[in-house]
């Protein structure tokens, strides 16, 4: 494989045919996850990609350095469960590099379900991690398990409790909102999350994964919203247009103090049109929508020895094939689930 810098990089935008640019790159650095959702992997999940067809730190980083080339300038790690790689680490510097051989300031993000970040937290912010985004859909222990089907949420509340004092900001924590329930809990949810200075965010289900076609009969953003507004006095805040979230600003009260909150509408109101992201699977395909029935293969190509111009190429031509909307592909959708291409 050639060094990451030997190469001269694109200058071009990853553009798609409907003049949206790409700034925002999710990057899933593995499938696997220590949870079982039953809406995202099914127990019976026995299908990973091969360990030698993960991506490594070094090919992340330099796929970053291609991405930074093309106009990223945010970088989120998911997956599957992203503190399941042991080297999560080492590829947070690899990216953090890119970002400084590039003279960018470095924004790097993750999405993780908490489980060991207690122990890991202070290597991962050494190693560049900036902002730092936690799922969690239950603060009751019981329902935690009934839904995730592993016994793991003392972990996670040990790191919720860390977190405030880590430094990074924002830390958000997120919610899919599921059925009745998750909409009773969302009170608790919210009170835990101001007072621990989180920003919680509502998400909305989507039609994905082994219940995706349960999404029309799950709670949508106006059950959540009328939810909210019953317990907690919201003020909008001006939304930037490519952001997922409708944001609003909560008053403090003698229980909680003020903060920030968000819902996620991605089904009743898509923000398809300004949607500035392109996805990497954890073996380096590309997927320039969360929908997408295609992907280029950007990992056959950087084990071959393609240089940097190549991938650039290859990622521009698969992003100029985004579809408009999630809707354009709504038939024949996906059945697989988030964990699988990066959620
Ligand atoms: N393991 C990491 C985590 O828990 O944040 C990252 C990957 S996980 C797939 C990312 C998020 O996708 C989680 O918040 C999960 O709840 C959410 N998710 C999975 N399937 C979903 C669906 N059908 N609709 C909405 N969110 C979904």
């Amino acid at each position: 494989m050639r060094a990451r810098s030997e190469d001269p990089v694109s200058s071009h935008q990853l553009l798609d045919r409907w003049g949206r640019s790409a700034a925002d790159l999710r990057l899933s650095v593995t499938d696997r996850c220590n949870l079982r959702c039953s809406y995202c992997l099914p127990e019976d999940a026995t299908t990973w990609i091969p360990r030698q067809d993960l991506l490594t730190p070094r090919e992340l980083g330099r796929l970053t350095q291609i991405a930074l080339s093309l106009g990223i300038r945010k970088v989120r790690l998911t997956g599957g469960e992203p503190l399941l790689r042991p080297d999560l680490a080492e590829i947070i510097r690899q990216i953090n590099q890119a970002f400084s051989e590039a003279n960018l300031p470095a924004d790097i993000a993750l999405t993780t379900n908490a489980i060991g970040l207690s122990s890991q937290l202070k290597s991962l912010i050494e190693a560049g991690l900036s902002r730092i985004n936690i799922s969690l859909d239950t603060l009751n222990p019981h329902r935690y398990y009934a839904l995730a089907k592993r016994d793991r949420f003392p972990e996670v509340s040990a790191a919720l409790n860390k977190l405030p004092d880590s430094g990074l900001s924002p830390i958000k924590l997120n919610s899919v909102i599921l059925d009745q329930q998750s909409l009773e809990e969302i009170p608790d949810l919210v009170r835990f999350s101001l007072r621990r200075g989180f920003q919680w965010r509502a998400i909305e289900f989507m039609p994905i994964g082994p219940l995706g076609d349960s999404a029309a009969s799950r709670p949508h953003a106006r059950d959540i919203l009328d939810r909210l507004r019953e317990y907690f006095s919201l003020t909008p805040i001006e939304t930037d247009p490519a952001a997922p979230a409708r944001r609003w600003n909560v008053a403090a009260n003698s229980d909680h103090p003020a903060g920030i909150i968000g819902v996620i509408a991605s089904e009743s109101a898509p923000f398809c049109a300004t949607c500035d992201r392109t996805r990497l699977s954890a073996d380096g395909k590309v997927y320039s929508c969360l929908f997408s029935l295609s992907f280029v293969d950007l990992l056959a190509p950087l084990r071959q020895g393609a240089s940097n111009e190549e991938l650039a190429k290859l990622w521009l031509d698969a992003q100029a094939a985004k579809p408009a909307g999630h809707t354009e592909i709504a038939v024949g959708r996906r059945t697989y689930s988030l964990s699988q291409i990066g959620g």
